[in-house]
């Protein structure tokens, strides 16, 4: 009886890809922009930054939904507080309902597979700090729940909140 293939001998196939989960990609022309660290796209000029989440798209590797929102501002301050904590997200609005007056559209928050669980923690510290009351800006007057230090409509920080 011939002896059975060693299969402990196996090579090891790696995990995970080279490529990172989540990549930052133009705006405009889908250049991938990796980790430059100039802020425009060699491929067409276009300006990005890197802490702006709405100036830049994302590829996702594994795409996994985080959340679900009515607002296209809140699924917005959810991607600013993730790319705060160094999360890159991507997102995607449609249409629920039937055509029409029903219809209404949703904002869809996905990080890659493998930020799901951080992501989920930066979201439960939003929801601890949203138990405070919501705070009108000094600089352009709108009112922003309590959950967002930054201010949505101008990106100015609320000054009751620092030194917390
Ligand atoms: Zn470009
Ligand atoms: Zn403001």
């Amino acid at each position: 009886m011939p002896d059975m293939p060693d299969m402990t001998d196996m090579p090891d196939k790696p995990d995970k890809p080279d490529m990172p989960s989540a990549s930052l990609i133009c705006r405009v022309c889908g250049y991938r922009l990796g980790e430059r660290t100039e802020s425009r796209c060699p491929e067409c000029g276009s300006e990005f930054d890197r802490g702006d989440p709405t100036s830049f798209r994302v590829v996702l590797a594994h795409p996994a939904k985080l959340g679900e929102y009515d607002a296209e501002v809140t699924a917005l301050s959810i991607q600013q507080e993730l790319l705060d904590a160094g999360i890159l997200s991507s997102l995607e609005a449609s249409t629920r309902g039937v055509t029409g007056v029903l219809s209404r559209q949703i904002y869809r928050v996905f990080v890659d597979a493998a930020d799901l669980e951080a992501s989920a923690i930066v979201l439960s510290q939003v929801s601890e700090r949203a138990d405070r009351a919501n705070w009108r800006c000094q600089g352009c007057g709108e009112e922003v729940p309590g959950g967002f230090d930054l201010c949505w409509n101008c990106g100015r920080v609320d000054e009751s909140a620092t030194g917390r």
